[in-house]
């Protein structure tokens, strides 16, 4: 059996044991010290933003965000349903109700005609969102311009989910600092990693430090522990946070390397009848975290399930673009708005004809090779297993 080739695995730099070293000869093996410190200046300097507030994991940076944005029971936020889950669970952690709202076909990212609508409903029930999730998928800015312009109309601020667009920009802007809050996940598949954790960033310092306090089980001013609130286990180890400096210092090296890989993707199989690729706006650069793109049944004869299990076969892994929280049991009966009422979900449609393909930056030419080779391969088979229809 060939070697198995992952959708998007760690790939280290090298550096990492140096800072892991420096808490170990230290003995800052705790959520704070000198690495987690250096890790949020570099962030903050990198993503060009005033600070950022390291945590355990992306999650919890959202739940932060929605946290410090006074988000509690029965409030109401609007989160991108074509999206990772973790987007909106905090949205439950806290007691409120979502609202999901679909993509549009530019970006697969919200669509800002649908918020509008929603918008204008919540509005007229007199119950506005305290928040708005927007999602940068797979690297891809969403509109942000047309975003924060419906958003701003009614007061309501945006938490940039950037788990996936770290690296990512929009008109010369890191992806996740054109909202009020931004987040990063450094989850062991993200762009770069610290086996698990996340960030919030943010150009608020009162924000920023009610990040740090609440991560910290809001500790109160006092000499004896002393708590008015409700907080969090949410900070970074300074071991992990280690990692996290090594990595980013190659943060884009790996941005440039999944965009190369994508664009070998493209000319290899732009070819092939039916497929296609992920947009990137104008204005943008996408890190192309991962390679992805729609497979048209009518031309291609192969549903993402048929491809997904013959590259399987190989020992390659690829996957389904996220299945919208619309659509998932947990979330049955939320109100969801799509992007034109008229037609279907345009989620629905890139989650049912949509793939991923392995991207990882540590995958060889080889390797890659191999995936083009068995994708090409899989897809004449299926042309020449066609019946040709007995006229
Ligand atoms: C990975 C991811 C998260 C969550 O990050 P974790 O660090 O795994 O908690 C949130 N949103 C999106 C879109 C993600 O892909």
């Amino acid at each position: 059996m060939m070697e198995k080739i992952l959708l998007s695995s760690p790939h280290m730099s090298g550096n990492e044991l140096k800072y892991i070293n420096e808490a170990f000869s230290t003995n800052w093996i705790a959520p704070l010290g000198p690495n987690v410190d250096q890790f949020e200046k570099s962030l903050a300097a990198y993503a060009g933003v005033k600070g950022a507030s390291v945590t355990s994991s992306g999650t919890a940076a959202i739940h932060l965000a929605l946290d410090i944005l006074n988000v509690t029971k029965g409030d109401l936020v609007f989160c991108s349903t074509f999206t990772f889950v973790a987007s909106a669970e905090p949205i439950d952690y806290l007691g409120a109700d979502v609202t999901f709202i679909d993509s549009e076909p530019d970006t697969w990212n919200m669509s800002p005609k649908a918020l509008e609508r929603a918008l204008v409903d919540a509005k007229k029930e007199n119950r506005l969102p305290k928040a708005i999730i927007v999602v940068n998928l797979y690297g891809q800015s969403a509109k942000m311009d047309e975003l924060l312009a419906v958003s701003n109309e009614y007061g309501v601020p945006i938490v940039e989910d950037a788990a996936e667009s770290l690296g990512s920009e929009f008109k010369g802007r890191k992806s996740g600092t054109l909202g009020k809050i931004g987040i990063y996940s450094f989850n062991g598949n993200k762009i770069i990693t610290t086996s698990g954790g996340g960030a919030l960033v943010c150009d608020d310092e009162a924000i920023l430090e009610r990040s740090r306090f609440l991560a910290t089980q809001a500790r109160d001013h006092a000499k004896h522990y002393q708590h008015s609130v409700i907080g969090y286990n949410y900070r970074m180890s300074n071991i992990l946070a280690g990692i996290g400096r090594a990595q980013l210092e190659v943060l884009d090296d790996r941005v440039s390397k999944r965009r190369e890989i994508f664009e070998r993707y493209v000319n290899e199989l732009s070819a092939l009848e039916g497929l296609t690729f992920m947009p990137e706006l104008e204005g943008t650069l996408s890190n192309r975290w991962l390679t992805t793109l729609t497979m048209d049944f009518k031309k291609f004869n192969m549903t993402p399930l048929e491809l997904i299990n013959k590259m399987e076969e190989a020992n390659i892994e690829t996957r389904h673009l996220w299945k919208p929280l619309h659509l998932q049991p947990v979330y049955k009966n939320v109100r969801f708005y799509k992007h034109n009422e008229a037609t279907e979900a345009v989620c629905d449609q890139l989650f049912a004809t949509g793939i991923c393909l392995p991207s990882g930056s540590n995958m060889t030419w080889q390797e890659q090779e191999r995936v083009i080779d068995t994708l090409k391969k899989a897809f004449s088979e299926k042309k020449a297993n066609v019946s040709v229809p007995v006229l």
